[in-house]
């Protein structure tokens, strides 16, 4: 026996070798007591995962503000992993929520699950490798691609561009994803005349709250299709999209103009944007603001925000910032490209003739499309969308409004003046202009004023870390002057606290939303960070 120990002993060191690796593929046990113990016996179990990197990811977004823990993070391999997550939560005898997150760019919690599960939606598009984004054509629709909802659109318009073809509603930022900014609206300086990107989209694939898989469009299952478009990820998860897309343009005319007269400013911009025809040549492709206030870090002409304008020019535009304490800035495109350069000269002088910008500080670049669309480049190598001093922990209170026309004036004293300036606290960039309720579907979940023209103003604050509180504290006081003043401001991006305010923000609409939850997502598990059914 002795001596056949090192032989049976070899065999052992054997075997042990190769079913190692096959022990190691058992799922780790989650640790949690939040889910039901039998998700275990579930074949979705071993894509669930609860380690601290998982974990950490699914309870930070970028607001840096908020933070929920949840139990578990789903890594789906495909859209049935997602649909088993949701039939066993919503046929459990304990119901846990779940939460769909893209890129986790909300700013208050939006896309966690406190004790539930994080559904990472990008591992999923990771793992079918470019395969979900697909270019087609049909006679009724003509162009068209069917996108994955966990795709970035910068992805989107890398893909639609080897076609030669590109969507025709942005976002400023690119590093989004498609299920996110569709669960919003999805706005940006094409949104006057295309609409926002919700209404883009020809028809979608959703998981609803009940684990079915249902394909709906304006034409079929259309209660789902209206109620998921601005939803906020209340009625289910959208795993695929077909979003509209037009020829491509080559290039892009880009033009600033300064104005120090508010009225001017505004009536300028709802000028240019009531020549909004989709087919319209004469119309500009492209129309957002800005506003360059004085305040403390605006002093230096190596801020970012003057990072547009030609160096020799900076110290002219500080000059007048200084002297009026707020710039209104007119930002417009044209596309082109080589048939059209002569005539998109010719349409963008017709349009501004007749502007009453400041003599003299109108600013002109021509750059590619793709370099347009994808101007603030992606996050990590751009410093503007971090910490104003580019050090330490950053958070982003951001307040983000929908302001009808008939009270901007208002807005811009009492908000602008009388606020925001005077308490010279914000750092970030402030976003103003204008678009058309036309251009949107009220049967859609997204909110916004009742009126022909409404204009959209985004206090995109960076904050260090335990600075933001001073902020919200002005954002607070911002939405109580709107209230005291009688301005009937909606939240974009919403963030609310209580069930009074959300009825109070989706006015006529809150009992359509909340048939639609009952009928969709009955057992209100779905992404419960957003805390309209949920406390979270
Ligand atoms: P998440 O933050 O991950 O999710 C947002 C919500 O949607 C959550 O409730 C989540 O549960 C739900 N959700 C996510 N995926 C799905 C899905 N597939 N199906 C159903 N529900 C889902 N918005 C604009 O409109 N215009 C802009 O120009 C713009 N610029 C931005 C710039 C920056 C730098 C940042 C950080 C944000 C910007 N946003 C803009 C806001 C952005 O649209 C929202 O943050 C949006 O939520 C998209 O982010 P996301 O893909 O990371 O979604």
């Amino acid at each position: 026996m002795a001596e056949n120990f090192p032989i049976i002993a070899y065999f052992m060191v054997i075997i042990f070798i190769y079913i190692s690796p096959l022990m190691s593929k058992q799922p780790p046990k989650l640790e949690t007591n939040f889910l039901p113990p039998n998700l275990q016996n579930l074949s979705i179990a071993k894509t669930l995962r609860d380690d601290p990197d998982a974990i950490k990811l699914a309870s930070s977004d970028y607001g840096n503000i908020v933070q929920e823990i949840p139990a578990a993070v789903l890594y789906p391999s495909s859209k049935n992993d997602i649909a088993s997550l949701i039939k066993f939560a919503h046929s459990s005898s304990s119901p846990f929520n779940i939460a769909a997150r893209g890129q986790g760019h909300s700013v208050r919690g939006q896309a966690m699950a406190r004790n539930g599960v994080v559904v990472n939606m990008t591992s999923l598009e990771d793992r079918i490798n470019g395969s979900g984004i697909v270019v087609s054509r049909s006679p009724s629709l003509g162009f068209y691609a069917d996108v994955g909802g966990g795709q970035l659109w910068g992805d989107v318009l890398h893909a639609t561009l080897e076609r030669g073809l590109s969507p025709v509603s942005w976002t400023d930022y690119l590093y989004l994803t498609v299920g996110g900014t569709l669960s919003n609206a999805g706005i940006g300086g094409e949104t006057f005349r295309f609409g926002p990107q919700i209404s883009n989209v020809f028809e979608m694939d959703v998981i609803t709250g009940t684990g079915d898989f249902v394909s709906c469009s304006p034409e079929k299952n259309m209660n789902l299709f209206h109620a998921v478009l601005g939803g906020f990820g209340q009625f289910g998860i959208i795993t695929r999209a077909r979003i509209a897309l037009e020829p491509a343009p080559k290039r892009v005319k880009w033009v600033r103009m300064l104005y120090n007269d508010f009225t001017a400013f505004a009536r300028d911009q709802e000028h240019l944007i009531s020549i909004n025809g989709r087919k319209q040549n004469n119309a500009l492709d492209y129309l957002e603001g800005l506003l360059l206030m004085n305040q403390g870090s605006l002093g230096s002409p190596h801020d970012w925000r003057l990072s547009f304008f030609p160096s020799n020019d900076h110290s002219r535009i500080l000059s007048i910032i200084k002297k009026y304490g707020i710039i209104y800035c007119l930002e417009v495109a044209k596309y082109y490209d080589d048939h059209t350069l002569e005539s998109a000269d010719e349409e963008l002088q017709v349009l501004f003739k007749g502007l009453s910008f400041i003599t003299g500080f109108t600013f002109e670049k021509d750059v590619s499309y793709v370099d347009f669309v994808n101007r603030t480049g992606k996050m990590e190598d751009d410093s503007k969308l971090t910490h104003p001093d580019g050090v330490g922990p950053t958070s982003h209170p951001w307040l983000n409004l929908f302001v009808p026309k008939s009270q901007i004036s208002g807005f811009n004293s009492g908000v602008f003046k009388d606020i925001v300036l005077k308490r010279n606290i914000t750092t970030g960039l402030v976003l103003f202009y204008p678009m058309n309720r036309n251009k949107w579907d009220d049967r859609m979940s997204a909110v916004i004023p009742d009126e022909d023209v409404f204009y959209t103003i985004g206090f995109l604050h960076s904050s260090g870390f335990d600075e933001w509180e001073a902020y919200d504290a002005q954002n607070k006081d911002i939405l109580q002057f709107c209230y005291n003043a009688g301005i009937e401001v909606k939240q974009y991006l919403p963030n609310y606290k209580t069930k009074e305010e959300w009825k109070n923000h989706f006015g006529m609409k809150w009992r359509t939303f909340q048939e639609r939850k009952a009928l969709f997502d009955p057992k209100m598990i779905l992404s419960p960070g957003q805390r309209i059914f949920n406390d979270n």
